[in-house]
Order: C-alpha cells, then structure tokens, then sequence
C-alpha cells in the first residue's frame, strides 16, 4: 500500500462548481469568491473576511494595513514555516526570533518582554498543526508592555499596543473555549494551500476583530487596494459596460483570489465539518496506538482547545536526528510517507544569513529532532488507517512501554 502524506480531498462537487464558474464568463474575482468570504465569516463568526492569493499575501497585506515597515520590529517563534518570519522581512521590518518553551508548540509569553522595546510593532504566534495558542496570556503580555508601545499612525494609535496576528494557517475551525479561531488574534490569517484541511488549490484568508474608531468596510476596500494594483475599482467592475474610469492610489500588490478558487472553496466549506470530524477519528487512534509507545504527540484535545486536526506531529522519545530520520525511511520503505513539522527558522540558511544560530534555540532544536509528522487526511480511508498502523507498530516495536 501506498500511503501520502496529505492529499487533497476532492470530490466531483469541487469539479461541478469550478466548471460552472468556468462555463459562466466570469473567472477571476467575482460573485464566488465574494460568497465563499461571506461564508468564510459565518463559520467563522466575524465580521468579514478577505481571500487572497495565499497565507502569506494574507500576513504579508496585514502587515502593510497596519503600516509595519522599516524601523520596526515583529516576533515570531523559531517553530513554524518561513512564511510566518519572510513577511516581516517582505515590509522591510525586523523579525525578532523567539525560542518554543520546553516540550511546547509556542513561545513562553510570561518572558516575553525582553524581547519587546519601542520598536515593536506586532507578534506572530502559530496554531501549529491546528493547535490554538494561549491568547489569553499573548494578550497579558502585550497589555504588560504597553508603555513601551510607540505608534506610528492612526491604526496602531488606535490599539495602542503591540499588534497580534495569528498564522492560523492549520487551525481553520479549530475552537477555544468553544470559539473559533479568527475571534482570538487581532488579525487571524488562513491557509488554504493544497496540503491544507481545507484547500482552494492555492489561498488565504484573513479575519479581524472590530477596531475601534476603524469601520470595517474601510478595512476590508484597505486590502482590496493593496492587493489588486491599489486600484480603485476591482476587475469585475471595471468590466461593466462604460464602467472603464478608474484610478491607482498606490503602486500595491497583485495577490487576489480567483472565482475558481472561491468555488473550491465553497464545495470544501460545505461538507467542512464532516473533514474534521474525519480527522479526529484518525487521531483518536493515532493516539490510543502510540500510547503503548515511548512517544509523545501533540494533543489535540485539552480542557481550553479542540484542534483543527491538521498535522499529527508526534515525537519518539529520547532519539537524536539520525536515528529520528532512520526511522521515518522505514516508514517511506513501507510505503507511508511522513513528515517533519519543522525545521527551525535558525537552521534555515535564509535565517542563518540574517545571523541566527539554532543553538541559542535549544527548545526548538530538542521538539524538532525527534519529530515525526504522521500522514493525516480526511480521506484517509479505514483500510488505509489500518495499514498506517500496523507500519507504526512495526516500525516502533523497539520503542515500546
Ligand atoms: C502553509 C503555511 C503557511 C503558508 O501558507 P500559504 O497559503 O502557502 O501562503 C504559513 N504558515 C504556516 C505555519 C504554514 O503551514
């Protein structure tokens, strides 16, 4: 048996949509990825939501709504995707790379503040494989430096504090405390690339939670400037008959979403809750399996949150990298293709140039060198699972309680 990592789950109702879309003359932003952003914040429970052509263009234009720039200054933690810390450098801004606390998916917000002075403008926390960071210390950490918060236009004025955006790429429809993500961070951006739980082939997304003195409308036309030439009319409208005046009020970016994408969209949200659920059953075994075993895994269940399902990172415990990587070519000869979720930023060369050096991450480096990320799909049939996991027992008899 052969066994991917994370496919994509698409059914004839995904094919059905985009070939109407396809078929109705109308195929970059319109109609379908209007609804699929009015959809988006039903499920979600905000307000609006902007589609763009990715999670970073989402990080990356809300970083430039919020005028971050040059000068400044962001921190984002050294476990996560390059996406998280390369926008910050996109604006031109500083990215502060911060440690996970020991055996932790996030950075420790209690010690935060030696990290932060007036230059900084906004942190990244990651909802790493769906995973909901602890919002309620993120924001007591950034209450607690509110004094050295320096603002330098209305809309940072108008927060008056380090600015929080999440990089929920994982974690579309994970809950905390009962509430989704998007209703957490000040800017909560999505992901719905093709590995992601809910995919529109390449996309993103970003919410946003009211900002006083700041009309959401207003926002929302913000982002459609920045993200379509900073033209003043978008293609659609442009297109109606006589309709052609129109003007540029910045020389902005170009990262919209297509309908084609919107359509996708709309078919995955349709039967989303059915996805997760999947997911969830994968992981319950998952982790009553391995519970047998010297692992531990990321949970994805705990009294503050319900994950959103999207990677089961699991570690063995008490390996090195070598035996780490040995291991996961087992798993490959057996057909069942694996993963790591991540290798820290301070090892990355682009990082590395930027002068860090992971062994001043010494908790980043021990959660990643005996990582393993388990296949995980809403498609994943039971014979499969099955399959996946008589290779786990195979593999990791010599790991056993
Ligand atoms: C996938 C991913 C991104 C980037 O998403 P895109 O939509 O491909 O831009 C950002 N951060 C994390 C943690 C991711 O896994």
């Amino acid at each position: 048996m052969n066994i991917p990592f994370s496919p994509p789950d698409i059914t004839e109702r995904e094919i059905e949509l985009v070939s109407e879309v396809l078929r109705s003359g109308w195929v970059t932003t319109g109609p379908k990825t209007k609804e699929f952003e009015k959809k988006l914040a039903e499920y979600v429970g905000t307000e609006k939501f902007v589609c763009l052509g990715s999670a970073t263009a989402a990080m990356e234009m809300t970083l430039r709504l919020l005028g971050v720039g040059p000068g400044d200054e962001v921190i984002v933690p050294a476990y996560t995707y390059t996406a998280s810390c390369s926008v910050i450098c996109h604006v031109g801004a500083k990215p502060v790379i911060v440690d996970i606390s020991k055996d932790s998916f996030e950075m420790d917000y209690d010690a935060l503040d030696e990290y932060i002075n007036e230059h900084t403008k906004a942190i990244i926390p990651v909802d790493l494989g769906g995973a909901v960071c602890d919002f309620d210390k993120i924001y007591s950490c950034v209450e607690r430096n509110k004094d050295k918060f320096v603002p330098s236009n209305e809309i940072q004025k108008a927060f008056g504090r380090i600015v929080i955006m999440s990089d929920c790429a994982h974690g579309f429809g994970a809950e905390r405390n009962g509430v989704k993500t998007g209703n957490f961070a000040d800017f909560t951006c999505y992901s719905f690339h093709a590995v992601k739980n809910l995919t529109t082939v390449e996309g993103g997304a970003v919410t946003w939670r009211n900002i006083e003195g700041f009309d959401n409308e207003e926002i929302y036309r913000q982002y459609m400037n920045l993200s379509l030439h900073g033209q003043t009319k978008d293609a659609l409208n442009k297109n109606k008959a006589g309709a052609w005046e129109y003007d540029i009020v910045s020389p902005a970016y170009k990262c919209n979403m297509t309908d084609l994408q919107g359509a996708i969209g709309l078919a995955q949200l349709e039967r989303y809750e059915r996805m997760l659920n999947r997911r969830k059953t994968i992981i319950n075994r998952y982790n009553s399996v391995l519970d047998g075993y010297n692992v531990t895994y990321l949970k994805h269940k705990t009294e503050e949150y319900t994950s959103s399902g999207h990677l089961y990172l699991m570690h063995v415990n008490d390996i090195d990298e070598a035996e780490r990587n040995n291991i996961i070519n087992r798993f490959a000869e057996k057909g069942v293709a694996t993963n790591v979720h991540y290798k820290p930023l301070p090892m990355l060369t682009a990082y590395k140039n930027l002068g860090y050096d992971i062994k001043d991450f010494p908790n980043a480096f021990n959660y990643y060198k005996n990582e393993i990320t388990l296949p995980l799909y809403s498609k994943m049939t039971d014979e499969e699972l099955d399959y996946v996991v008589s290779v786990i027992e195979e593999v990791l008899k010599e790991y056993k309680k």
